[in-house]
């Protein structure tokens, strides 16, 4: 195994520093590396695959700003277009074409949205769409599934994925007891519980609420039949179908799991891909319910930098070059060249693990189980991830300071960074 001892005496600086000033010293509690007892990196530069920290160390990125660089980093086109729009001012407060741009490429590309509102993140997006659910329905319970993140937002901060579930918070001081009550949390891919909830509460919910492809337990992929039934039983009971859509949109193909799957959700939310790497989300959908929006409808939500030029221009500029034909082909084979790379290594170190993968999105678990819904994900040997996690630094990997979360490809992961991440994950299992 290389042995390479990282000197990160700038980052350990800065983050000292940076405690003094800042809760944990991080922006967003998943980046401080809690879970895997390490002290965050500090970054200064990215470009293609690859991350550089402030003390230079170079890194091949599978964490990929959590979802966005689809593209890799700094990608020509989508630097060139925010060059050439910065000169032009960064917010107006009024409307510009870019804003219609970006609205016609996503209602063109995403099967079941028919319009489409800019906010400043995918929280924004769920929260938007959460209330929009329950304004269209005149209903407050809302379904959705533990393991599932949504954003931070209160009402759907109960048993979720990401950060809250590396970190053990079991509930969320600050999140009002009527408000938690009014969410129902349900094992992923288990109808029958779905089922039972909607025979003892069908007339007050108002949606049920699905990564359609989870993210944020790891992977996790819906078993047949899943979402068909989540379709059905929602248009049975006059409830409405939110997809969370923020990491899978534009991810696993060109209109996100709805058309991978071919289901049309009444609601979806977007993030994340969409900015380019400049904070955007969205929420979109059927044309009777998004004319129930504000200043169209009666339910109001608003945003001083939504459809901020600058994001729309990086969104446009991604979603464009995301049209290159064979995209996603080229996606989901360097996915494949990865995880099946690291699934050999592993079975012939004797490791036991469990990949879940759709496209570019996979997680590999710690477990000889398969993994279905946050109770098997929970299950596997976090501390296995740990030491894994930690071997893979050293060597150069950069990967999410989690066991829950996904490592994401982008076009610009060549074959050779690829082979190298397998041979670093070769190495890794080998010492475990
Ligand atoms: C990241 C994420 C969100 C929240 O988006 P932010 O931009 O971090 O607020 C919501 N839903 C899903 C599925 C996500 O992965």
């Amino acid at each position: 195994m290389e042995k390479r001892t990282l000197q990160t005496a700038r980052s350990k600086a800065m983050f000292k520093k940076a405690r003094t000033l800042i809760p944990g010293g991080v922006n967003s509690p998943v980046r401080a590396g809690k879970a895997v007892g390490m002290d965050p990196l500090f970054i200064g530069k990215a470009e293609g695959c690859n991350l550089w920290d402030v003390d230079g160390n170079k890194y091949i990125d599978f964490v990929c700003s959590w979802g966005p660089m689809i593209l890799g980093h700094s990608h020509p086109d989508v630097v060139s277009a925010l060059a050439e729009r910065i000169d032009k001012g960064t917010s107006y407060g009024a409307p510009t074409e870019l804003e219609v741009q970006l609205a016609e490429a996503i209602t063109k590309l995403v099967p079941s949205v028919e319009m489409v509102r800019m906010v400043n993140s995918g929280t924004e997006a769920v929260m938007s769409a959460v209330r929009l659910a329950r304004g269209a329905t005149g209903r407050d319970k809302i379904v959705k599934f533990d393991g599932c993140y949504h954003g931070h937002g209160d009402s759907l901060l109960v048993s979720a994925g990401s950060g809250v579930a590396t970190l053990g918070i079991p509930g969320c001081p600050g999140i009002p007891e009527g408000l938690a009550c009014s969410t129902i949390s349900l094992p992923f891919n288990d109808l029958k519980a779905v089922a039972a909830a909607f025979k003892s509460h069908g007339r007050e919910i108002a949606a049920v609420i699905v990564e359609p492809i989870p993210g944020n337990m790891g992977v996790v992929i819906p078993e047949e039949g899943f979402l068909e039934g989540l379709r059905e039983i929602t248009l049975r009971h006059d409830s409405l179908l939110i997809f969370d859509e923020v990491i899978t949109g534009f991810r696993v193909s060109p209109g996100g799991a709805q058309l991978l799957f071919g289901i049309l959700p009444d609601l979806t939310c977007l993030g994340k891909i969409i900015g380019g790497g400049l904070p955007v989300g969205a929420y979109g959908g059927r044309r009777d319910l998004m004319e129930q929006v504000a200043p169209e409808g009666p339910i109001y939500q608003a945003g001083t930098l939504s459809g901020n030029p600058l994001a729309m221009t990086a969104g446009i500029a991604t979603l464009k070059a995301l049209e290159k034909a064979g995209t996603y082909r080229e996606l989901d084979q360097k996915g494949e060249i990865l995880f099946e790379g690291i699934l050999k290594a592993a079975s012939s170190a004797g490791v036991n693990i469990v990949v879940n993968r759709v496209g570019s999105m996979g997680t590999l678990f710690f477990t000889g189980k398969a993994v279905k819904d946050f109770a098997s994900a929970k299950a596997c040997d976090t501390d296995k991830f740990r030491q894994f996690y930690t071997r893979m630094l050293q060597q150069g990997i950069y990967l999410a300071p989690s066991a829950f979360e996904c490592w994401f490809l982008s076009t610009a992961h060549d074959e050779e960074s690829l082979r190298y991440a397998i041979e670093c994950a070769r190495n890794s299992f080998a010492s475990l």
